[in-house]
C-alpha cells in the first residue's frame, strides 16, 4: 500500500482525498514523480517549522538521491536541531559518501540529540558494512 502526502504540509492524506485536511490545500490533481521530489526538497525551506522536518523523514524513505546536497546543506548549517536531527537521518537512509561525511561531521554537532543521531546512524551503518573500515 502507497501512503500519500499533501504536497503543501506533507501530512500523510487518504489516497481518495481532494482537499487536505491538515492545511486544506487543493489536492485532486496528483503531482508528477518528478514535481514530487521537487516539492519535497523545495518544503526543506519551508517556514512552518514541521514541515520541513516532515519533508526531510519522506525523503529519507524515498532515498531521493536529489535532495542530498540540499539535506547537506540543512545537516550543516540550520540551527533548528529538531530539523537538523532529520536531515541527518535522512542522508543516513539514503547513504553514499557525501551523505555519510555529513552525518559524520553531524557527530561533532552543538546539539547533543544531534550527536547521539549522527552515532546511531554510522553505528547501523557500519553494521551492514556500508562504511569503509578505515573511516
Ligand atoms: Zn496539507
Amino acid at each position: 500500500m502507497t501512503t500519500f502526502y499533501c504536497p503543501n504540509c506533507w501530512r500523510e492524506v487518504s489516497e481518495q482525498a481532494t482537499i487536505c485536511p491538515h492545511c486544506h490545500t487543493d489536492i485532486s490533481e496528483r503531482v508528477s514523480q518528478a514535481d514530487y521530489t521537487d516539492k519535497l526538497i523545495a518544503a526543506l525551506r519551508h517556514k512552518e517549522p514541521m514541515t520541513p522536518v516532515r519533508a526531510a523523514w519522506i525523503l529519507g524513505e524515498r532515498r531521493e538521491q536529489k535532495a542530498v546536497p540540499a539535506l547537506t546543506k540543512i545537516a550543516r548549517k540550520a540551527k533548528d536541531p529538531f530539523l537538523v536531527e532529520s536531515a541527518v537521518e535522512a542522508l543516513g537512509k539514503i547513504g553514499g559518501t557525501t551523505a555519510s561525511d555529513t552525518v559524520r561531521a553531524a557527530t561533532h554537532h552543538s546539539s547533543l540529540r544531534v550527536r547521539v543521531k549522527a552515532r546511531d546512524i554510522l553505528r547501523d551503518l557500519a553494521s551492514k558494512g556500508l562504511l569503509r573500515a578505515d573511516q
